[in-house]
């Protein structure tokens, strides 16, 4: 038998949410994030389908040139920079932006001697990339009296921790750290993720640079894609290889941490943790057989899991079984799975085969 799971790519779902994107953020340009390979849904695919963006976000040098490689002219920034001095030819042959955020890149810089397009970042509270408010001015005047900027130089802070109602540190304190720092600076200026898109309108400015969002996913705990009027654009599919009933007290799966209940029903679907499904869904995960509700029960195995059919009678081997998407918000397996909808989607592996559509 050919394995049935499938990740289906909804290239409509990603030019709607593109645009719900834009709609949110009126007059704001989109830098689109398309790091770690599409966030799971194939780098090129997902450049493709979001052409309609005025730039992309990448982490590292292989991902944009793999974009130029796919025949895309458009504006590329490399999130991280650079890492060392041999990059910056390749950075400037394909036009390439750079993040700058510290002393080591600054100095490489200043030794190429080479005008590149810059975004200073501004590490305004997260304390992961960035110069501090403290040192932005001056390492801004490098810059200028070195002439290392081509263009305009422009100005980026991230957002710690937007997605959470009552997060450490404050966007709000964010984002006016950085409206003042950078009040009497002209040039352009970034704040928002997904999150700020959201919920931060003064975060807009003039480029957002949405990510989660345009795979049709919200960062928030409390919110599906869907509430806020997006379409997801992965669908991760299976099939029930197996149908059986287990006796009332009989102990399904690895290690045997659950027990039916009763005399029931069950399923076994084509998935497990070597497709990217996670071992930690827990008991009661939702699933959908033939689009409807159930739920896994026992561990998640590599190839397989097992879920209850005791409300599906009329289930047998071969039907579909959804584990995300489409009428399953991947927000909520998250949940279950005691980790993030980013990481659910940039984790299914090589063998599941991707149908884009
Ligand atoms: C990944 C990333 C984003 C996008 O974040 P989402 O939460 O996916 O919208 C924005 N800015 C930076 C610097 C990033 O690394």
């Amino acid at each position: 038998m050919t394995r049935a799971t499938r990740a289906r790519i909804n290239t409509d779902a990603l030019r709607h949410n593109l645009t719900r994107a834009r709609a949110m953020a009126p007059g704001a340009k989109v830098m689109a994030c398309i790091k770690a390979n599409g966030y799971g849904h194939g780098l090129v695919e997902a450049a493709q389908a979001l052409s309609g963006a005025d730039a992309f976000a990448v982490a590292c040098l292989e991902e944009a040139m793999e974009i130029r490689s796919a025949g895309l002219a458009h504006p590329v920034v490399l999130l991280e920079g650079i890492h060392r001095s041999t990059e910056v030819a390749t950075v400037r042959d394909n036009d390439f932006e750079l993040v700058l955020h510290d002393q080591a890149q600054l100095a490489m810089l200043e030794q190429a001697g080479i005008p590149l397009r810059l975004w200073l970042k501004v590490d305004t509270g997260m304390h992961r990339l960035g110069f501090s408010v403290a040192d932005a001015p001056a390492v801004r005047e490098r810059v200028r009296e070195g002439g290392l900027a081509e263009g305009p130089m422009r100005y980026m802070t991230h957002l710690a921790s937007a997605d959470e109602p009552a997060g450490t540190p404050d966007p709000r304190g964010q984002i006016d750290r950085f409206l003042e720092l950078t009040r009497d600076w002209s040039g352009e200026r970034s704040i928002a993720n997904s999150a700020g898109v959201i919920d931060w309108p003064d975060s807009h400015q003039q480029w957002i640079r949405p990510g989660i969002m345009l795979y049709g996913v919200t960062p928030f705990v409390d919110r599906s894609g869907e509430a806020v009027g997006l379409r997801p654009a992965m669908t991760v599919t299976t099939e029930l290889i197996a149908v059986k009933s287990v006796e009332k007290g009989g102990r399904v799966g690895y290690g045997g941490g659950w027990s039916a209940p009763r005399e029931m029903k069950l399923g076994v679907a084509a998935i497990g943790y070597g497709d990217g499904y996670p071992w930690h869904a827990a008991n009661g995960t939702p699933v959908l057989v033939n689009g409807r509700p159930s739920r896994v029960v026992g561990r998640v195995s590599m190839d397989m899991i097992t879920v209850d059919l005791s409300e599906h009678e009329d289930a047998v081997v071969g039907d579909p079984v959804t584990l995300w998407g489409e009428g399953l918000p991947v927000e909520e397996v998250a949940r279950h799975a005691g980790t993030i909808p980013y990481e659910l989607l940039c984790g299914v592996t090589r063998r599941v085969k991707f149908d884009v559509d």
